[in-house]
């Protein structure tokens, strides 16, 4: 959870399982969930995305390739979100790409590697650069390869 041009941006939304640490946390810091202005999908594997439809003022980014993945996951893969093409198509989605401004100070990297849409977030303030990277550390092969190269080149 960030605050920057004055919005409250969230990189992530978590597992159910967690859906009310979650809320909690935000809570304890005096944000409700309707404070949410922004959240960034890293990718919309279901740890990553399932408490989405919990901001329902927010606007929902995500990379297009994420998105279209959504519609039609390779048949096995566990790790991806069966719903959330449906919960996005009833939010305020919007495709972001490498290199979009999301606010002032904060923009997305495609890093794909993990998922091929995946997205990392750049958070610049004055000379200090800071890269959200997720889960781009962690290569995912089976049952969606990665065509080229396995990582993204950073321009950090
Ligand atoms: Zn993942």
């Amino acid at each position: 959870m960030l605050n920057a041009g004055g919005e409250n941006i969230l990189i992530d939304t978590g597992p159910a399982s967690r859906r009310g640490l979650r809320v909690g946390a935000l809570t304890a810091r005096g944000i409700e969930r309707g404070d949410i202005d922004v959240v960034i999908l890293s990718h919309l594997h279901w740890d990553h995305c399932q408490n989405t439809d919990l901001f329902t003022n927010a606007r929902i980014l995500v990379h297009p390739t994420e998105l279209d993945y959504a519609h039609n996951p390779a048949r096995g893969n566990t790790s991806a979100a069966w719903y959330a093409a449906e919960m996005l198509a009833k939010m305020k989605t919007e495709p972001v790409s490498d290199g979009d401004l999301v606010t002032e100070g904060v923009s997305v990297i495609a890093t794909p590697g993990h998922t091929k849409g995946h997205l990392a977030v750049l958070l610049e303030t004055g000379d200090e650069k800071t890269l959200v990277a997720d889960q781009n550390a962690i290569p995912y092969v089976l049952p969606e390869p990665v065509e080229g190269p396995r990582r993204a080149k950073l321009r950090v």
